[in-house]
């Protein structure tokens, strides 16, 4: 229910004592219904129908302000509106400062408008996870010209607010929210919710229509996977994710691709990190198709799989220790512990944390294990690990399982990264 609108019947009293009969209303309410085939309340109907007649309602004469209301040289201006598209924000240099931009464009019942947010007020777009679609309150706006259209702009101070609970009532959007395995050679205006399963090293190109950057990476849901590039500027939005990241992706399109369909993020594209969505972990969404690699085989940030022996445990306490309320690893201050999170810990958790180095017939690659993952690089269960780390040093530790480890062909699901030398290591996903 929209808090800001009268109730259904209180328009139709207010239709009414413009002259009409009730039952006019009623049946104008009900095509206006029709005609939206069901997008429309009941209220939002009665809404459209009064304001189509001239009739004032409490919205016009309260402070939030329709788009069509706003001239040239208002400030202070509060509003309610959709975001129908978002642009991936954008950096300038002005003065010799670099700030942020971000554009928009917004709309609702009275008509569309560019909104543009500077510098931390950009921010808030991803914090807030403000996804198109989004229903947002604006106060402390003010517009402008630009080109000879009339813009808004959020003002320095100003405010910008997510309101979930406010759906507004306007026809819906016309982009699509596909699933990887739907995208079309084609599809114009598409978002989809994916992981990233892959980054490729960006590259520079040059033709006769310019010269650019162009970044690729493979996305992965739980329908399929489907390979993606960023342009330009967009490379470096690229640069900041890693293998495993969710993100949504809005206002894409799909064309023919190298190998196959790719999702191409042009210039109304933008990219949304951690939206609040429920997906699989990456190991998960790919563990039927990561790919089976050699060791030598591996070139690095990209999910694989790979088959060998354990050919040595790297020297450590096996363990690093943890907040017993929130799992977070703790720092410790002489002979005490602090979570970052929790503060003081009395009683920290001990998590294991395994290096070992793999081999096949090609070559040998650090893998690491946190947790169960770590527990299972050896061989052991939770129980087992805990009862040997009360009883043995690791150094005896490693002696002991060592020698079983080296005859047991191991499969091993995870994520490349570079370690702090430098050197490709596999982060343990899955074991098995
Ligand atoms: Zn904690």
């Amino acid at each position: 229910m929209n808090p800001s609108l009268e109730s259904k019947e209180e328009i139709i009293q207010k239709i009414v004592s413009a002259g009409k009969s009730k039952e006019e209303a009623e049946e104008k309410i009900s095509e206006k219904m029709e005609k939206f085939s069901g997008l429309l309340s009941e209220q939002g109907a009665a809404f459209m129908v009064a304001k189509e007649m001239g009739i004032g309602l409490s919205e016009g004469s309260s402070k939030g302000k329709k788009i069509s209301d706003l001239e040239e040289g208002m400030n202070g201006i509060s509003l309610i509106v959709r975001a129908k598209q978002i642009f991936q924000p954008k950096s300038f240099e002005k003065d010799g400062k670099t700030g942020k931009l971000c554009s928009l464009i917004i709309d609702d019942d009275s008509g569309e408008m560019r909104l543009t947010i500077w510098n931390d007020d950009v921010d808030k777009l991803n914090d807030l996870k403000i996804e198109r679609g989004s229903t947002i309150m604006l106060k402390g706006c003010y517009t402008k010209s630009f080109n000879d259209k009339l813009q808004l702009n959020l003002g320095r101070g100003g405010q910008l607010l997510l309101d979930e609970k406010q759906k507004m009532e306007l026809a819906e959007l016309e982009s699509k929210s596909l699933k990887l395995n739907e995208l079309v050679v084609g599809l114009g205006d598409v978002d989809v919710v994916a992981r990233i399963a892959a980054i490729f090293e960006a590259r520079e190109f040059s033709s006769e229509k310019g010269s650019g950057k162009v970044g690729n990476f493979m996305l992965a849901d739980e329908k399929g996977r489907c390979r993606a590039a960023v342009w330009n500027e967009m490379v470096d939005v690229l640069r900041e994710l890693n293998v495993g990241d969710l993100i949504k992706i809005e206002g894409a399109y799909a064309k023919e691709g190298l190998q196959g369909v790719e999702l191409n993020l042009g210039w109304k594209a933008r990219i949304l990190k951690n939206p609040k969505r429920e997906m699989p972990a990456l190991a998960e969404l790919c563990a039927e198709e990561v790919e089976g690699k050699k060791i030598n085989q591996i070139v690095g940030n990209e999910m694989v799989k790979i088959i060998g022996k354990i050919s040595e445990i790297r020297a450590g306490k096996l363990h690093y220790l943890v907040c017993d309320k929130c799992g977070k690893s703790v720092s410790s201050l002489g002979e005490n512990f602090i979570c970052d999170k929790c503060g003081e810990v009395k009683t920290p958790k001990k998590k294991a944390l395994v290096k070992v180095e793999v081999e096949d017939d090609t070559a040998s690659i650090g893998v690491v294990g946190f947790g169960g993952d770590g527990e299972k690089l050896l061989g052991l269960d939770n129980n087992e690990f805990r009862e040997l780390l009360e009883r043995k040093n690791p150094e005896d530790i490693v002696e002991e399982l060592l020698p079983k480890l080296k005859e047991k062909e191991i499969t091993i699901i995870g994520r490349v990264k570079k370690n702090m030398y430098g050197d490709d290591e596999v982060v343990v996903s899955r074991i098995g």
